[in-house]
């Protein structure tokens, strides 16, 4: 491709709206253009990314046996009455009526359609199992769209959807698309995790997410370096630790202390010169109707998720600095679990509060902390149990490894869906007994225009996009510096016609511009590598090749470049 000819519209300001990375240089570098609110067009570098992305998927799908068909992106609500999402879905459902004013909505994902479908058209045991896929346009009325790609309300998936005999068969096909979907996001070129997640609204029991490893991810994580244990923190277990300052400690007695105006666990730390591990952090909670107090080390980050499992509620917020006030006849900052009133409050303790020894907490009085505190004997506790977030460091759970905590984006998912819409929708099949039995289904999920915003997350810096080899839009881009000058044409010219014989995608910057704005646009778009013909071709007849990555590229003569980008691009 010559670049005069591509429509790859470059911009050196970036757009005030775009608030992530990716969307700011899929932007900037000519990939995409806003059409409305969430909804973009796919200018044609990114059209060349999603086609390879999806290439990939279909490669391992197909050779993992699924087969991929295209369902509608029109739905009629009876399907979604029938299942019961009509009414549950709200107004994220894009619906729409038809001229005899019949209900339909734009799918946001096809468990109902592709149901449907199979309880019309498998009705015996030997069509099973069958998995089915599809790469299309979903459709999700998001109240907020932003972030570009990663959060938008037209945007491209593959989803599949397996239908197998039994729990035993599910659980077979279920680990073959885990299998698949590491296949996939290892070839995509990222780094990523599957983690373990809860199951959340399409129900189901057990689910992993894929989460590409990017500081813009909205999920925290924790992975082990070593294995592959990866888990939300939300979810993560924790194991319980001990602190000691002292290595033999005596316990202590139970004593009142002065702590003017030390409100925090820091000001009390400092004032006391004691680890911040040495003090109980006490939080008051509305659950509902009912107010309760989770207690942590003062170290620690509470867990509101896993404090929720403990007292299950529906809403769980901080506690009013009035209603605290009622209960302990303080303000907040010096209040503490001795001497409250057990009948009328629950205390939900962590596991590592029960090993402390001579530990501190407010004495629920202004200006007053107690020292020598003694959790099992001071004070009493509702339930103990693990209600904090697991930190950076701490040791991995399969292998003792110290566990790195980052960020991840969510591009794919797998769930069992067993036979929730089966059951839904009345979707049997017959036997090797002649018997009737409801299908069990499983169903996939990759974001394909997510995994190209999340690859841009992960990989890019000042300059522009970094994109791995397997993804990008072209694999080489050829700048000869002054399109003018003769010689330098002409190798150009040589060179991009005998990449292009050997497979090799790559753009020729033939643009009479100065060799500034074309080293700024191909460092901007991100081509994995640049060959440069410049001077050093006139002086010694050698010309540059240089990775994206790297700040310094090698010289080499014109006619060795075909089988050194070819070996590069093979170990990149
Ligand atoms: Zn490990």
């Amino acid at each position: 491709m010559y670049f005069s000819k591509l429509l790859a519209p470059t911009l050196r300001e970036t757009p005030a709206e775009a608030e992530v990375i990716s969307h700011q240089l899929l932007v900037r570098a000519g990939f995409i253009r806003k059409s409305s609110s969430g909804v973009y067009t796919y200018l044609p570098l990114a059209q060349k990314v999603i086609a390879k992305i999806s290439s990939i998927i279909r490669e391992e799908l197909d050779k993992a046996g699924c087969q991929e068909l295209m369902l509608p992106i029109i739905q009629p609500a009876e399907l979604w009455l029938e299942s019961g999402r009509w009414n549950v879905y709200g107004k994220e459902l894009f619906r729409l009526q038809d001229r005899h004013e019949r209900d339909f909505c734009l799918g946001p994902t096809h468990e109902e359609i592709i149901t449907d479908l199979v309880r019309a058209e498998v009705t015996s045991y030997r069509d099973l199992p069958l998995n089915l896929y599809q790469i299309q346009n979903k459709y999700r009325d998001e109240r907020r769209p932003r972030f570009g790609l990663m959060r938008g309300r037209e945007f491209i998936m593959k989803d599949a959807y397996s239908f197998d005999k039994d729990e035993e068969g599910l659980a077979q096909t279920y680990q073959q698309m885990y299998d698949v979907y590491q296949r996939i996001f290892t070839r995509c070129g990222l780094m990523f995790r599957a983690v373990e997640a809860d199951s959340g609204a399409i129900g189901g029991s057990i689910t992993h997410e894929f989460m590409v490893i990017a500081d813009a991810g909205e999920a925290e994580i924790v992975y082990c370096p070593e294995c592959d244990y990866a888990a939300n923190i939300e979810i993560a277990s924790c194991q319980p630790s001990r602190f000691v300052s002292d290595d033999n400690p005596i316990p202590g007695n139970l004593e009142k202390i002065k702590t003017p105006g030390k409100t925090t666990i820091e000001m009390v730390s400092d004032f006391l010169s004691v680890a911040k591990q040495e003090l109980i952090k006490t939080v008051f909670y509305q659950a509902d109707d009912e107010v309760i107090v989770a207690l942590v080390r003062g170290d620690r980050t509470l867990n509101e998720i896993k404090l929720k499992r403990l007292h299950p509620c529906v809403d769980l917020e901080m506690a009013s600095a009035e209603k605290i006030k009622e209960i302990t006849g303080s303000e907040p900052g010096y209040v503490g679990p001795i001497g409250l009133d057990r009948d009328s409050v629950k205390v939900y303790a962590d596991n590592e509060v029960k090993m402390m020894i001579n530990a501190i907490c407010g004495a629920n009085e202004r200006n007053y902390h107690f020292i020598n505190v003694q959790p099992e004997k001071d004070f009493s506790v509702t339930m103990y149990g693990d209600l904090r977030s697991v930190e950076e460091d701490e040791p991995c759970p399969h292998c003792g490894a110290a566990l790195i905590k980052r960020r991840g984006i969510e591009v794919g998912q797998v769930f069992k869906l067993g036979t929730k819409y089966s059951t839904a929708l009345n979707a049997k099949y017959v036997d090797e007994n002649g018997q009737e039995n409801l299908l069990h289904m499983g169903c996939y999920g990759i974001g394909v225009s997510r995994t190209m915003a999340s690859a841009v997350e992960q990989n890019f810096d000042r300059d522009g996009i970094i994109w791995p080899v397997a993804i990008a839009p072209f694999q080489v881009v050829i700048v000869p510096i002054d399109i003018n000058n003769d010689r330098m044409w002409e190798v150009a010219k040589n060179i991009y016609n005998e990449l292009k014989e050997s497979g090799i995608e790559v753009v020729l910057d033939d643009r009479g511009e100065r060799a500034g704005v074309k080293f700024k646009d191909a460092d901007l778009i991100g081509y994995p590598l640049r060959v440069t013909i410049g001077k050093k071709l006139i002086e010694d007849g050698l010309i540059e090749i240089k990775s994206r990555k790297e700040k310094n590229g090698i010289t080499i003569k014109p006619e060795e470049i075909t089988v050194y980008i070819q070996s590069k691009l093979g170990n990149m």
